[in-house]
């Protein structure tokens, strides 16, 4: 393992250049081979640079992993689910339910559009958000719900799908944290009108920057494909009928993205290897009621995204920051994950939340820690990660 410069994630709390040792176990790591390296070579000495074959065969793959007829490949996750909001209509004085608790593009992409996130709080067994908790939510403005499934997990979205059909609203899935994932028959990227993925370094499967739309809606994947390249109707003379953007993804990027999805399955059974491993690391501190593990159900076919360990209650945000610095200076990267969405600036200063009403999400961010994870970390690195916060907890618990 090289130093901090291969890592996929910077930490935002700690600036990793005074680490003092020489081994850095990296947040995040991609896993690429030579053959997925050698895909990106054969496209740069090809003479399609942008809207090539790599791009339908990445976009038929994915949609075929979810499950879904279309699959519309786009820059990123989060112009992913801008799209997703747009081909709904989705648009000012519409209501949106989400999640406090996720990457910010889930409620970034609704704000977009002047639309309005109503948060519902998540539960502390799984980290998704509580189905009665929405349904209380529901008005008469209510467009859309737009559930995520926190580092992976897909339980609820079987009910989800349910709620926005019974009340006729849309369903938007976020599912850029579980590609790959599975809720008993149905796969993650299958629920509600259109789903999404989403390809950063740190995802089951990267392209460096990259998403996908997946739908089986004619009209969500026609309106898709066209605000993805300008609002392009399509037809001999180029008429564009509706203001569009550039969200287009390239060849290169496609190639790579290709290759890594027909490595699917070993990603994430080298993932789960790592979570199992830190699973049994991390028992008797479970035992011992210094921390809790990742909520995951279905765990022998889960998609881990990331490994975010909960430390107890007891503990606060300073001790928080001080165990994250502790395992810093050992060469151990971890990241505080996420922030509560309500919270942040923008996000007030647009809806008006305020601290306190998602009690459950706010404990949540403000206790759990993302731990070194990714397909090549080895059952050494997991050790030593465990050694050190037992060092840790026998020093401050
Ligand atoms: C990664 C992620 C996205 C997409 O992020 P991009 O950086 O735009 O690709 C969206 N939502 C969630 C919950 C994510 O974790």
């Amino acid at each position: 393992m090289v130093r901090s410069d291969r890592s996929a994630n910077s930490n935002h709390n700690i600036q990793w250049n005074w680490c003092p040792v020489d081994e850095i176990i990296p947040l995040a790591l991609q896993d690429i081979t030579q053959a997925e390296i050698q895909s990106v070579i054969d496209v740069l000495q090809g003479n399609r640079l942008s809207r090539g074959p790599q791009l339908e065969a990445f976009e038929e793959a994915c949609a075929k992993i979810a499950g879904r007829k279309y699959g519309i490949a786009v820059n990123s996750g989060t112009s992913a689910l801008h799209l997703c909001v747009k081909s709904l209509g989705i648009q000012d004085g519409d209501e949106v339910i989400t999640t406090p608790f996720s990457f910010i593009a889930t409620t970034n992409c609704i704000l977009f559009e002047r639309a309005k996130p109503v948060f519902v709080d998540i539960d502390l067994q799984t980290y998704n958000i509580t189905p009665d908790a929405i349904e209380s939510a529901i008005t008469a403005r209510t467009r859309a719900i737009l559930p995520v499934e926190a580092f992976g997990n897909t339980i609820y979205f079987d009910r989800y799908e349910q709620i926005a059909r019974n009340h006729g609203i849309s369903m938007i899935e976020d599912s850029c944290e579980a590609f790959g994932g599975v809720l008993g028959n149905r796969n993650a990227g299958s629920f509600g009108d259109a789903s999404t993925f989403g390809f950063y370094p740190n995802k089951q499967i990267t392209t460096g920057e990259g998403g996908m739309i997946v739908t089986d809606r004619d009209d969500i994947a026609r309106s898709s494909r066209s605000y993805r390249n300008q609002g392009y109707s399509g037809g001999y003379n180029p008429q564009y009928e509706r203001l569009g953007y550039n969200y287009r993804l390239n060849e290169v990027t496609a190639a790579l993205g290709y290759q890594q999805v027909l490595r699917l399955e070993e990603l994430l059974s080298k993932r789960r290897k790592v979570a199992f491993a830190y699973d049994s690391c991390l028992g008797e501190l479970v035992d011992n009621g210094f921390l809790s593990l990742p909520p995951m159900m279905e765990r022998e076919r889960a998609s881990f995204f990331v490994y975010v360990i909960r430390i107890a209650e007891r503990f606060d945000a300073t001790d928080r920051r001080r165990l994250i610095e502790f395992l810093g200076q050992k060469g151990i990267q971890c990241s505080s994950y996420f922030e509560a969405i309500h919270l942040q600036p923008h996000v007030i200063a647009a809806t008006g939340y305020r601290k306190g009403q998602f009690p459950v999400a706010e404990h949540v961010a403000e206790h759990t820690i993302a731990l070194p994870f990714s397909p090549l970390m080895t059952a050494k690195q997991v050790e030593l990660v465990v050694s050190s916060l037992q060092q840790w907890f026998s020093q401050n618990g």
